[in-house]
């Protein structure tokens, strides 16, 4: 089986180290020569909305993906009309807009902060009235890990923000005070089967994801249900097939969405070693339209991003019970270069080896 991926980054070598012991192929698209796939699988160089690229990426394939949503809806329903394409289009397009995204959570009855589309600094004073303050000014789109973003504390800073957002349609959101962040990953297969994970908490620097703790301490079972259903809620929505996470807010026993993402996820990549069956084996299980395997914890587990610079990976191997992941990319400030994973079998046990994980990273790359 051949499977294309729109999108050459880690999540698609991630995905092809999962689909070759199940004798799948990996043709990926990306602009950039050195894409971290090209070692794992055929790369096409090309843009997003290079035609003759696409072409090249659907022929022969028996299905087609991708690892990255910020490519153009049309390329996808370009490929569409040549393959088969999973997740479908329209799951794309609904996490590409982040107002389209809050009109869907709303739809489906599923908590999210108060929001109002924003084209220009009148309306963001507008917006600030009616959402509350303090809020936060979000691009539309081609925001993630915190890009896009500016803090609107009072009407004073609105035009300033405007700017700070490079003024494209934007939404002005509350900003909620949450007790911690959580994301729940569930997975659909073709003919509709539903498995979630167990729910993460996440810790953020600077909106970039640093630390993951799967499954998220504390967790009573009424969370974990109320997760479930709201991803089931979305991918049947959507009719997607495959991976789909959504970020959450915890707020006391509520859980609010903050967006979310068609396809596998950083905050899942403690699955590999820390669920019977990963995330990036159970998307392609999903749209080869295989069985899903479980998506049972096999114990407490942890995961830590290097981001920007790496440690050298005799520091990190010398912790009991660690795993290096490292995604072949050049080094630059801010840029994910790869994670550590810990499992325990108990969590004091998994708390202290992501103290000394993190002890290292801090020590050699600060
Ligand atoms: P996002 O790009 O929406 O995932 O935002 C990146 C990070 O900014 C989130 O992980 C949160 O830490 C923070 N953030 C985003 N939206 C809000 C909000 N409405 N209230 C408080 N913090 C937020």
């Amino acid at each position: 089986m051949l499977v294309g991926v729109l999108g050459g980054g880690q999540l698609g070598r991630m995905l092809a180290l999962a689909g070759i012991p199940l004798g799948m192929r990996f043709r990926f698209l990306d602009p950039g020569p050195d894409a971290a796939a090209g070692a794992v699988g055929e790369l096409v160089v090309g843009a997003y909305d290079d035609e003759g690229a696409l072409k090249e990426l659907a022929e022969g394939a028996d299905v087609i993906t991708y690892e990255f949503e910020n490519v153009p809806v049309a390329s996808a329903r370009f490929l569409a009309e040549r393959a088969t394409v999973l997740p479908p289009p329209e799951a794309l397009e609904a996490a590409q807009d982040r107002a389209a995204e809050k009109r869907l959570f709303e739809r489906l009855a599923i908590p999210t902060a108060r929001s109002a589309p924003v084209e220009g600094p009148e309306e963001v004073r507008a917006a600030l009235a009616a959402v509350g303050r303090p809020a936060l000014l979000k691009t539309r789109r081609l925001g993630y890990d915190g890009k896009g973003q500016a803090p609107v504390e009072d009407p004073s800073a609105a035009d300033a923000a405007w700017e700070a957002v490079g003024r494209s349609p934007s939404i002005l959101e509350a900003r909620v005070r949450f007790d911690r962040e959580l994301s729940v990953l569930a997975v659909r297969g073709r003919d509709g089967d539903v498995r979630t994970y167990p729910l993460v908490e996440n810790v953020h620097r600077e909106g970039i994801l640093r630390v993951s703790r799967a499954p998220a301490p504390g967790l009573g079972p009424d969370l974990q249900a109320r997760a479930e259903g709201y991803a089931r809620r979305v991918l049947e929505e959507l009719g997607h097939v495959g991976v789909l996470a959504i970020e959450l807010f915890q707020v006391g026993g509520e859980l609010l969405a903050n967006e979310m993402a068609p396809r596998v996820h950083n905050s899942g990549h403690w699955t590999i070693e820390g669920a019977a069956t990963s995330q990036f084996e159970n998307h392609l299980r999903a749209i080869a339209g295989l069985p899903l395997g479980s998506t049972d914890a096999r114990g407490p587990s942890a995961m830590v991003n290097l981001i920007g610079a790496t440690p050298r990976p005799e520091r990190i191997l010398a912790v009991p019970g660690a795993r290096l992941h490292l995604y072949g990319k050049a080094p630059r400030p801010g840029r994910k270069l790869g994670h550590v994973t810990v499992v325990a079998e108990d969590e004091a046990t998994r708390e202290a080896r992501l103290r000394d994980v993190w002890a290292v990273v801090e020590r050699e790359v600060g």
